[in-house]
């Protein structure tokens, strides 16, 4: 199959004309202006941006299902959802919870990784400080604890890709480095560090900023806190949460100013109300409300996760905070598909995963391809590849 006719975005360059030939579930030729003809099939997209499918490190769910219940079927609807918006590849986030709900919904969900609806897991917690905790039951966070890790990770027989932890609580550095032995990335979050605490954490191997500016200190010109170390550590990528509400665009601006869109990952923090509309929902055992699109926990100001998708992300990124296209479109794939150390996702070039976006002039999705064949954009239920 030939694609023609788009606005091919490769690396960070736009190819326009350009094109991109697919053969089964791969992209096998790329290239500018007159395409070749070969007698295969055409689809001329007509000037529409094309894009690699986004990569989502941060999302617990949508379409009204949520991804901690551990259901597998939940767990298709919300990666159903997030692909009818361009998320291709996705990791699904836990949150909080006693141990034995942990290990149920690691092992429910090692299914979906091994046959390709997900990338893998990323735990958010529970090794979180109770004073940053967000929507996470305080009464559950707890310190780092090795052997729960490892019973974890034993559990999620190498779906297990990320876990979110407060690098400044005890026995927190020797677990960054028990993640990064185990070849999974560490990322800091709902954390109270210092900014020193959040160098010690980068230098232990911490590689990912979890929602950058939300569940941390403030930024303070006499204590930077941790979001400053990141911005100014080189080995780190930031992932910002850009829905509107969770940060304001100028400081969404001034974060891709700061760092280039090689460290930005925009990443939804979705919950089960995205794509499913206001009302009541749960989150970790919590009851959470959502009002114009606003999802809180009851009974509080905390914010309960988003119901952003990545189209809208990137929408956001580009007419608000004023980012280009190209970079808005490398903070969605190439940033979190390097931060996974994905090879061929979230790029488009020759011998890359055949998952790609089309995208027009207001960046509204109109196709989407997983793994060389077109994804059902009206389909409610939808299982991946
Ligand atoms: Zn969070």
């Amino acid at each position: 199959m030939l694609l023609t006719g788009a606005r091919v975005i490769a690396g960070d360059q736009v190819l326009a004309p350009g094109w991109v030939r697919v053969s089964g579930n791969r992209v096998v030729e790329v290239g500018e202006g007159e395409s070749p003809t070969t007698g295969e099939a055409v689809v001329d997209l007509a000037g529409a941006w094309l894009a690699p499918g986004f990569v989502d490190i941060h999302v617990h769910g949508g379409a009204g299902a949520s991804y901690p219940s551990g259901d597998p079927g939940e767990a298709r609807r919300v990666a159903g959802l997030h692909l009818r918006h361009g998320t291709t590849t996705t990791l699904a986030s836990l949150v909080t919870a006693r141990p034995e709900q942990l290990l149920d919904a690691v092992t429910g969900l090692a299914e979906l990784v091994a046959d390709g609806t997900l990338a893998g897991l990323h735990l958010e917690g529970p090794f979180l400080a109770e004073t940053r905790c967000g929507a996470h039951d305080p009464a559950l966070v707890r310190p780092p604890d090795r052997q729960e890790l490892a019973g974890l990770l034993r559990a999620g027989n190498g779906s297990i890709q990320q876990v979110t932890l407060a690098p400044e609580l005890p026995g927190a550095l020797d677990m960054i480095r028990q993640l990064t032995d185990a070849g999974v990335v560490a990322a800091a979050g709902h954390t109270d560090a210092t900014y020193e605490q959040g160098r010690a954490a980068f230098d232990a191997g911490t590689t990912v900023v979890t929602h950058l500016f939300n569940g941390m200190r403030p930024v303070h010109h006499r204590e930077p806190g941790l979001a400053t170390a990141a911005l100014e550590d080189d080995r780190v990528t930031v992932e910002l949460i850009n829905d509107g509400r969770h940060l304001h665009h100028a400081v969404v601006r001034s974060a891709f100013a700061h760092v280039a869109a090689s460290r930005v990952a925009l990443v939804t923090d979705a919950m089960a109300a995205a794509g499913a509309g206001d009302g009541e929902y749960e989150l970790g055992g919590q009851r959470v409300l959502v009002a114009d699109g606003v999802a809180r926990l009851a009974g509080g100001s905390s914010i309960a996760g988003s119901t952003l998708t990545m189209d809208e992300a990137v929408r956001r990124t580009v007419a608000e905070a004023g980012v280009s296209v190209v970079d808005a479109v490398s903070a969605a794939s190439a940033t979190p598909a390097r931060v996974l150390g994905l090879d061929g996702v979230g790029v488009i070039a020759a011998g890359a995963q055949a998952d790609l976006v089309v995208l027009d002039d207001d960046l509204v999705v109109r196709r989407v391809l997983r793994g060389g064949g077109w994804v059902d954009l009206d389909r409610e239920d939808h299982s991946a590849r």
